[in-house]
């Protein structure tokens, strides 16, 4: 790969506890950039979560096992965890909640005690916090580490999260990309796939049935020397939607499974064995909680 003056590149782990808003962050700075090529195989054991690719860098943020609820009290596991994810990465973002009633100093001083790599730490949910807050709250996490920068931000609302790319990479080593810059991530790939499924649900039926469906992929294995399988269940509202989906003798749901195969091969540049199974979610357009676990 050519690699352009002054490249940046490297790996950077989003630690913090559950809630703070890690997921909402990265969903924001992906949202960005989303391309749809090619990938090729994952080289490293690290578990990519997305990789966002700029003209000068390329940032690869890595799966941290994530900080566990303190009230299990497993210091010992949690601060292994957490160790695990610095060794991984160039760069660490530490994430806070900064409307939480309580901030927890202690804490993240003796998750960061003793860390070199540089650590941004971000005070997230300022959106619900009052202004004359944040200063004493900024001077209070500087006194526990030599953070390279703190930043306030509102990962739910963008606020502050253009700060965030270029102080990252401004900490990242110079390097060539690990990664072609057309390369997804599996988590993006299953994306791509349930929504090449509900193309050719739109495509093959009318009315209600499209509206009516969710697709979700249940299974996506790669079978070294054998096609990837991927199973994936479409859910819909009524057991007649189910009928009208599946068709006399399955052969509305083979066509369905054929015409999505053939394009989620050209997708993945490599042939897969799609199984297509039809399950009734209750009403689930109509469940809050049911929207919510289908992830919308
Ligand atoms: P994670 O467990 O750290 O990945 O946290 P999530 O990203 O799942 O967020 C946990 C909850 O906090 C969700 O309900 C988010 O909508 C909410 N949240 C995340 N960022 C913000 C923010 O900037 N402001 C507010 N008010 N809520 C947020
Ligand atoms: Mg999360």
């Amino acid at each position: 790969m050519e690699k352009p003056e002054n490249f940046k590149s490297g790996y950077v782990a989003i630690l913090g506890r559950p809630n703070v808003g890690k997921s909402t962050l990265l969903n924001q700075l992906l949202k960005m950039k989303l391309s749809i090529v090619t990938p090729k195989p994952q080289t490293t054991r690290k578990k990519v979560l997305g990789i966002l690719n700029g003209e000068n860098f390329q940032i690869i943020f890595i799966d941290t096992p994530g900080i566990i609820d303190p009230t299990y009290n497993l210091q010992k596991v949690m601060m292994k965890y957490v160790r695990h994810a610095i060794e991984d990465a160039d760069v660490v973002i530490y994430m806070v909640d900064a409307s939480a009633p309580h901030q927890h100093f202690e804490e993240v001083q003796e998750h960061l005690n003793g860390v070199e790599k540089p650590v941004v730490l971000l005070l997230n949910k300022i959106d619900r916090v009052k202004k004359d807050q944040l200063l004493p709250m900024i001077d209070g996490y500087r006194q526990i580490h030599p953070f390279r920068a703190i930043i306030p931000i509102s990962a739910l609302k963008g606020d502050g999260l253009d700060r965030v790319i270029p102080e990252l990479v401004k900490l990242l080593p110079e390097g060539h990309p690990y990664y072609p810059s057309d390369y997804i991530t599996p988590e993006q790939e299953r994306f791509f796939v349930a929504e090449i499924i509900r193309e050719k649900i739109f495509l093959l039926y009318g009315e209600e049935i499209p509206y009516a469906t969710h697709v979700e992929i249940e299974e996506f294995k790669e079978r070294p020397g054998h096609k990837d399988y991927i199973r994936a269940v479409i859910y819909v509202e009524k057991n007649s939607q189910k009928g009208i989906l599946i068709g006399k003798q399955g052969q509305a749901l083979k066509r369905v499974g054929q015409l999505a195969r053939e394009e989620i091969e050209v997708f993945l540049g490599r042939p897969v064995y799609l199984e297509l199974f039809v399950k009734v979610n209750e009403d689930w357009r109509k469940s809050d909680s049911k929207i919510r676990r289908l992830g919308y």
